[in-house]
């Protein structure tokens, strides 16, 4: 996946005034998932993200691939029904970066028991045939073999229960490889800055602008798709300055501990913090990871902070579970992800966790909502309604069955284990490759696992442009050490110069402009 590359075709298009079956705004699970979907059957499909791919939310999730047992407590099943089935899909066709993970609710009273191992057992039956493992009760001393770091006052058992865990922006630059495996344009750093217009007033294209050098680029398209998340009705107001608003957007945050908080290979899941919320504490890449919150927020943004508020919350909600309790010093990265929720009729109460498909007066399409587990069947969906809205050739949907880039089967995956290649799948092999130059075999900070030929690796396959690019969602030290991030800028400004063709003051720019970001990833 080269940028040269992609430009290449975005401006042979172009010079032919040929339109793209499709063109997407928007470089996030929504987007991309729409672009493979698209590309898989068979159709022309560009794709511009303003950012990096997973700049936005799909690199700040939870990491969960699930039906979301939250749902179930409120009675959505078909939502959930959904969720479980496209969990199996997810585990099914990228299972170098989908794997199980066993999850324990602790009981502290008499009735949790009972309650919650019932409302497990209907999770399990939802999922049918896509079941990850049947959910069980356990005694005090099973509860404790599995959460050694569990408080143990007043603890009286546990259940057990099994969902997906993953590492979103990975699976996201998977999704993007695989999109551009089977003929699609995707381009990062290319906000669409505005919208073409046939003689009729209906949306036939975007105009984006690659910020990297400044250039223009027109992208003539059948249909276009405004996959951006949090930032829709920016995109909406483009085509109609006067579109009425369909999102609001909430916020989450996640804090990052050594592992050492949560011993053992099993999750812990909180449903009900003491305001009502659910809070996960999740073995991921060798670390604890503690969320989420849920704070309204006026104005979305690439870069969201945290409210003291709610790294007290997490702190204090998880120092009551876990016999160790953390501090703000012991906070290695705090992150933070923006929710797009749709609006039921204005109402702010009535907000849909379920995806939406709207079409414009211009014919824009807008997908926008649901989450990262139910990106393929929210592709499937759109690439349905885009078929149709842009007359464009009936191909059937592919995605149910189709191997994401990398696909390798019993690669040796655990969320506990750190340091493993097995997320680059079959693309493991070429990095071992480039490792064998003993230049690029050094790990680049003792803390984390990555190594030196991870970065040229990203740069010459995964369209990595920045250090953030490689620091952030290539590999995820920004999220699991902010600290360690900051001390590996310098050497991974370096080697991306040197595959970029950049000098020594691009790279400097570069290690300073990180170091500002990495302090915000900082408590
Ligand atoms: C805290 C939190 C935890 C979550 N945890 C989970 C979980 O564990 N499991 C799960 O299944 N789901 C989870 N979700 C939901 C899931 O992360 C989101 O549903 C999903 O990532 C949304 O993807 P998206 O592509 O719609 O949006 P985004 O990822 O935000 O992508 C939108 C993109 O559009 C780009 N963009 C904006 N304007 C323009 C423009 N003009 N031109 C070009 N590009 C533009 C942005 O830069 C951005 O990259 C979580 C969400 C949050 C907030």
């Amino acid at each position: 996946m080269r940028k040269d590359e992609m430009l290449r075709k975005v401006r042979e298009r172009a010079e032919k005034n040929e339109p793209w079956d499709i063109a997407v705004i928007g470089g996030g699970a929504t987007g991309v998932g729409v672009a493979v979907d698209a590309a898989a059957r068979g159709l022309s499909v560009v794709l511009v993200e303003a950012h990096d791919f997973g700049k936005g939310t799909s690199s700040r999730s939870t990491k969960l691939v699930h039906g979301g047992v939250r749902y179930l407590e409120q009675g959505n099943i078909p939502l959930v029904m959904s969720a479980l089935k496209e969990r199996g899909l997810m585990r099914q066709n990228a299972p170098h970066l989908v794997h199980d993970l066993a999850f324990v609710v602790p009981n502290y009273s008499w009735w949790e028991a009972p309650f919650y191992g019932i409302g497990l057992k209907l999770y399990d039956l939802l999922a049918g045939k896509y079941g990850f493992g049947a959910s069980k009760l356990l005694t005090k001393d099973e509860t404790l073999e599995r959460l050694p770091g569990l408080e143990q006052e007043e603890l009286r058992g546990g259940v057990v229960y099994y969902d997906g865990q993953f590492d979103d922006a990975r699976l996201l630059i998977h999704l993007a490889m695989t999109a551009a495996d089977h003929g699609g344009a995707l381009l990062n750093y290319c906000p669409a800055t505005g919208l073409m217009r046939d003689a009729e007033g209906y949306v036939n294209g975007v105009i984006a602008q690659d910020n990297e050098t400044g250039e223009a680029l027109t992208l003539p398209a059948k249909i276009v798709v405004n996959a951006t998340g949090v930032f829709t009705d920016s995109v909406r107001q483009m085509a109609d300055p006067a579109a009425e608003t369909l999102v609001v957007t909430s916020q989450g945050i996640h804090l990052v501990f050594d592992r050492s908080f949560l011993k053992g290979d099993t999750a812990l899941m909180v449903p009900k913090t003491s305001d009502g919320r659910v809070l996960f504490v999740i073995p991921w890449h060798g670390h604890a990871v503690a969320g989420t919150t849920d704070t309204p927020v006026d104005a979305p943004s690439l870069e969201p902070r945290p409210l003291d508020e709610e790294i007290e919350f997490i702190l204090d909600t998880a120092g009551r579970y876990l016999s160790r309790p953390p501090s703000r010093e012991d906070v290695l990265a705090v992150y933070v992800g923006l929710r797009p929720l749709v609006k039921g009729d204005g109402k702010t109460s009535a907000l849909s966790r379920d995806h939406v498909l709207h079409v414009d007066t211009s014919g824009l399409l807008t997908i926008t909502g649901g989450k990262w587990t139910t990106y393929r069947h929210m592709a499937e969906d759109c690439v349905d309604h885009a078929i149709t809205l842009g007359k464009l050739p009936d191909l059937e949907c592919t995605t149910k069955k189709l191997k994401i880039h990398g696909y390798l089967k019993n690669a040796e995956l655990s969320g506990s284990e750190e340091g493993s290649l097995d997320v680059y799948g079959t693309d493991a092999e070429a990095i071992r490759e480039l490792a064998k130059n003993p230049g690029l075999a050094v790990r680049l900070h003792s803390e984390l696992p990555y190594i030196a030929a991870e970065v040229v690796w990203a740069a010459r396959a995964e369209m990595a442009r920045t250090v953030e690019d490689v620091l952030a969602r290539r590999t995820r030290a920004l999220f699991l050490n902010s600290r360690a991030a900051t001390a590996m800028a310098e050497p991974v400004a370096k080697l991306l110069a040197a595959e970029l063709g950049h000098d020594d003051e691009w790279a400097a720019a570069q290690v300073n402009e990180f170091r500002t970001l990495a302090k915000q990833y900082m408590v």
